[in-house]
């Protein structure tokens, strides 16, 4: 099998109580193991099976895109959040944030009015382009903006895989309660730090 799950930096349980361990058990345990086990079975034996998983993204579609982007994604996901993390964006990020959304409270903002908008299962993505320029996007079902030249640098999973067991319906308290746990040495670091 040529793509296998990272283990994560942290105990299942050091996110709680923002993310249970019972969600990252079956979120990261078991629905991510299955894309992975399902990506390795399509490559199988395919043009794709020596290709690096950012280059299948970039060069498959239907299943094979889809749970190549959702392996990714997931990776992404819950690599960048840590129990005693940097709470707040800090030197070149902080300031192109600031610049482009007014303040730091106000981008928090529209990103979790992006992921409380989005309809159906997605996620809500913040990405650079070359010139260091910041965009929030929505992303559907798998949808990844690295198809779009963009370059990811922070993500919210809104399936409701992501937080039924912990806020049953109310995405929108599930959004605001993540940034207590994302770690903005993670993300600025991604944008270039
Ligand atoms: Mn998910």
């Amino acid at each position: 099998m040529k793509f296998t799950k990272p283990r994560l930096p942290y105990m299942q349980s050091d996110l709680e109580p923002v993310i249970s361990t019972t969600t990252i058990d079956y979120h990261y345990g078991k629905h991510e193991q299955a894309y992975i086990d399902n990506l390795n079975k399509l490559i199988e034996g395919t043009e794709y099976e020596d290709m690096a998983l950012e280059a299948i993204i970039r060069n498959s579609e239907g299943p094979l895109f889809n749970n190549a982007s959702q392996a990714w994604n997931h990776i992404f996901y819950f690599f960048q959040f840590s129990p005693d993390g940097l709470k707040e964006p800090s030197g070149k990020l902080s300031a192109q944030i600031i610049d482009q959304f007014g303040s730091i409270e106000e981008f928090k903002k529209k990103f979790e009015e992006a992921g409380a908008s989005l309809f159906g299962s997605g996620w809500v993505w913040l990405s650079a382009d070359e010139s260091g320029k910041l965009y929030i996007t929505q992303g559907k079902n798998a949808e990844n903006p690295m198809t779009d030249g963009l370059r990811p640098i922070l993500v919210f999973d809104v399936w409701e895989h992501a937080y039924y067991l912990d806020y049953q319906n109310r995405r929108a308290e599930y959004l605001h309660r993540l940034w207590d746990i994302v770690d903005w040495d993670i993300i600025g670091v991604r944008y270039g730090e």
